[in-house]
């Protein structure tokens, strides 16, 4: 992709790059110890691949498509994150998401680097054989640059297990004769995929919000039974935090889609609302709910709001309509750095991203170990070892954040553009692991 010809995403305060440098420099202000010229190389992308492939579509003609493949940071293991299929995506987003990889491989400590891929596409649009192609030649054209110890894609925005089925043969097929299963995560179980890797994401979101909260850590709230939740989005996260926050005791009140969303203030039936959706593509409509817009869900008065679809939705703009009392980052960067101060102004907890949602990446990492070892783990051995690291991700980054607190307080002048919080915190420990494993390997030559 061509930087010229990058499309504007709905970005409403930053661009995702800028939300990524302004996020890094609020972490960097507070850690006066730390090799400055060492985290400039955290900064850029290590290696970025752009690709542009031709597509014979089913009514025989042919389309060009655009794609790409960044690898942000390789100093704690190969690169590791999403592919996504979608048709507004642009390189300095998926640059910034590489990074996020980076923070988020580094915090709930698997040995991954961050990256991420992008095909500029509308899935949509398309048909299953057109998908297919799609997903054959962008992985043809990655070549070598993908593999177990190189770099190791996933399902992201618009593409899923059937996606990383495609990526798996294509890559087997161009290297015949070895065990190639750990070159994809986020497979079928049958071809090698990790049992609860679906679910991860979601299921990490839940696990961490369910600690954070019972640390005490959200004034007002102090478990999640009877916990009101609107949830922005029903794709392949949105739904299982839903049905497990549900489990957890909580009661989802907003839901939405991509078309817009639902609220019933006593509760959704979850069952209803899958089987509506299943039957008529969509959420609005359900009776016995009331209607709204995406935007509007976020503003709900609920407990706790899950942003679970698209990024910058909480911004300068709407910040200040939030009500609940935690907002979890389910999706990758739904906060901007000024959705950011306005809820820490108003006293709203933040999950951040890196944190929340690492549970995808997490069972990932199990998923490749496993395929490594040829082994298949029981769900229970899955869901136990995800567990212990969200738990243990949220233990860290709280201590962290209470003694940068303490240190804050201590010094007479607050000069800092931005409120000290979770997510600053969170990203101060990746960071300083990256520096510290920087350091310890040495720069080349
Ligand atoms: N795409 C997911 C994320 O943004 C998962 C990455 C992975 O499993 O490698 O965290």
């Amino acid at each position: 992709m061509e930087q010229s010809e990058l499309k504007q995403n709905s970005a409403k305060d930053n661009s995702a790059d800028t939300m990524t440098n302004i996020n890094l420099d609020r972490a960097l202000c507070r850690i006066a110890h730390i090799h400055k010229g060492i985290v400039e190389v955290l900064r850029y992308p290590k290696r970025v691949i752009s690709v542009t492939f031709p597509i014979e579509m089913d009514d025989g003609s042919v389309q060009i498509f655009k794609g790409c493949r960044v690898v942000h940071n390789r100093t704690l293991g190969p690169g590791k994150g999403g592919i996504r299929f979608h048709p507004d995506v642009d390189l300095n987003e998926v640059s910034a998401l590489a990074a996020l990889m980076t923070w988020k491989c580094a915090l709930i400590e698997v040995p991954f680097g961050g990256a991420k891929g992008a095909v500029i596409c509308d899935p949509k649009k398309l048909s299953s054989h057109e998908l297919r192609r799609i997903t054959r030649r962008f992985i043809s054209e990655l070549g070598d640059n993908i593999g177990p110890y190189i770099d190791i894609p996933s399902p992201d925005l618009y593409t899923n297990e059937q996606t990383m089925s495609w990526v798996f043969d294509t890559y087997d097929v161009m290297h015949s004769g070895n065990n190639n299963r750990a070159v994809v995560t986020g497979k079928p179980v049958a071809l090698g995929g990790s049992v609860g890797r679906r679910e991860a994401t979601g299921r990490g979101v839940c696990y961490a919000a369910r600690h954070f909260i019972g640390k005490h850590m959200v004034p007002g709230l102090s478990n999640l039974n009877g916990a009101t939740v609107a949830i922005q989005g029903f794709g392949n996260v949105g739904a299982v935090v839903a049905e497990q926050m549900h489990c957890m005791g909580a009661k989802i009140i907003a839901l939405s889609d991509s078309q817009g969303g639902i609220i019933d203030k006593e509760g959704l039936n979850l069952a209803e609302v899958a089987a509506y959706k299943r039957e008529h593509g969509s959420l609005i409509g359900l009776p016995g709910t009331m209607s709204t817009t995406n935007d509007a869900l976020l503003e709900v008065d609920c407990d706790i709001l899950v942003p679970a679809a698209l990024s910058h939705q909480i911004c300068a703009h709407n910040a200040e309509q939030i009500k609940a009392k935690l907002v979890v980052e389910a999706a990758n960067g739904p906060i901007t750095p000024e959705g950011d101060r306005i809820l820490a102004g108003k006293g709203i907890q933040v999950l951040p991203d890196i944190l929340a949602n690492a549970g995808g990446v997490t069972v990932s990492y199990f998923e490749w170990v496993q395929n490594l070892e040829n082994q298949q783990w029981e769900l229970d051995e899955v869901n136990e070892k995800l567990l212990k690291k969200m738990n243990k991700a949220v233990d860290v980054s709280v201590e962290r954040l209470k003694s940068l607190t303490a240190e804050e307080g201590e010094q007479s002048e607050d000069g800092h553009a931005y409120p000290l919080d979770l997510r600053t915190a969170a990203l101060i420990i990746a960071l300083d692991k990256l520096v510290a494993v920087t350091s310890q390997r040495g720069i080349w030559p």
